[in-house]
């Protein structure tokens, strides 16, 4: 069955997000996570896609893995920044040669040691881009697009902000998967927000658990902008400095999180594993659909 297929299903999907590892021994934990989490019976597993250099290779090379050892669908991540539309017809060559079906079309932020990246120099300038040139490959790829319950940082105007997303979705997008957030409320009146634009995909809503503050911290920095709302601080507050309180803080916000997200009647949820099972696993487990 298909992605979409899957997301237009009654019941609430699962998914997975992971990073690239760094190498040979990276990648075999990796898989080691990826078979822990199979029996989860995941919608899909999505591979992120870094900013540049060797990184972009172990998309690639991780996806391939994947694919080999599982009957997971396997969704690799592209983003626009600093590809020529000769290198990508060329990655989504190689990519339908692998029998991927998904890509996650994205624009990508620029490398964080370039400050001064210049993106006007970047043949794709927005995912929007990206998306109708993977539309017009002959492989027929499935495409997800990147949506944000909160608001992207770039574009305050958050009227203006959903005429872009419409257009994006109007050049062929199939779903939508979001950045992470911690209000359901914020996921619910995106969700509804889209629909009153004319927006009717499904919506895959991006959990991430907190399990170290450090962590925490990192996130605020990454997914700038994001809103960290009283009720989680005051849990993670309450567990002081033990770490073993402050994980399984972060991980029964999650579940609740999940649960009201099911309860909701969500397409899909995917969470943000950080290569990493155990935590994604007691959540999985936790959650009647
Ligand atoms: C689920 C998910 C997965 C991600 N995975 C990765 C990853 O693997 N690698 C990575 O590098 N990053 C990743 N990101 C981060 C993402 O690339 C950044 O957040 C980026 O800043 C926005 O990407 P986008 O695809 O939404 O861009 P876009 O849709 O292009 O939007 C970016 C900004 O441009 C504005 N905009 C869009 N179109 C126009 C237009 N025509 N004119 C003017 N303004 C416009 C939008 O309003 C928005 O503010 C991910 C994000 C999410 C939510």
């Amino acid at each position: 069955m298909n992605v979409i297929s899957l997301l237009q299903a009654e019941r609430t999907t699962l998914s997975f997000e992971f990073f690239p590892p760094k190498d040979e021994s990276a990648s075999d934990t990796l898989l080691e996570t990826v078979h822990e989490l199979d029996r989860l019976n995941p919608a899909f597993v999505s591979v992120t896609y870094g900013a540049g250099g060797t990184t972009r290779e172990r998309t690639r090379a991780v996806v391939q893995r994947i694919m080999k050892e599982t009957c997971v669908p396997t969704i690799p991540h592209l983003t626009c920044i600093g590809h020529s539309e000769e290198e990508m017809m060329e990655i989504l060559d190689r990519y339908a040669g692998d029998g991927v079906k998904t890509i996650l079309a994205l624009r990508g932020d620029p490398p964080r040691n370039q400050p001064d990246y210049d993106r006007s120099k970047d043949h794709f300038k927005y995912a929007g881009d990206l998306v109708k040139f993977i539309k017009e490959h002959p492989a027929d790829f499935t495409i997800g697009v990147a949506g944000f319950p909160e608001g992207h940082p770039t574009t305050q105007n958050r009227l203006i902000e959903m005429d872009h997303f419409k257009k994006k979705i109007d050049a062929g997008a199939d779903y939508i998967c979001t950045q992470l957030f911690f209000d359901n409320h914020d996921f619910s009146d995106y969700r509804e927000r889209c629909e009153l634009a004319g927006i009717h995909l499904p919506i895959v809503a991006g959990i991430m658990p907190i399990t170290t503050i450090s962590g925490m911290l990192r996130m605020a920095e990454l997914a700038e902008g994001s809103r960290f709302p009283a009720s989680l601080l005051r849990v993670l507050n309450a567990a002081g400095d033990d770490a073993m309180l402050i994980r399984q803080a972060g991980i029964d916000y999650a579940k609740t999180q999940c649960q009201g997200l099911i309860d909701q009647g969500t397409s899909g949820i995917h969470l943000y594993t950080l290569n990493k099972s155990r935590g994604t696993i007691e959540i999985a487990e936790s959650l009647s659909f």
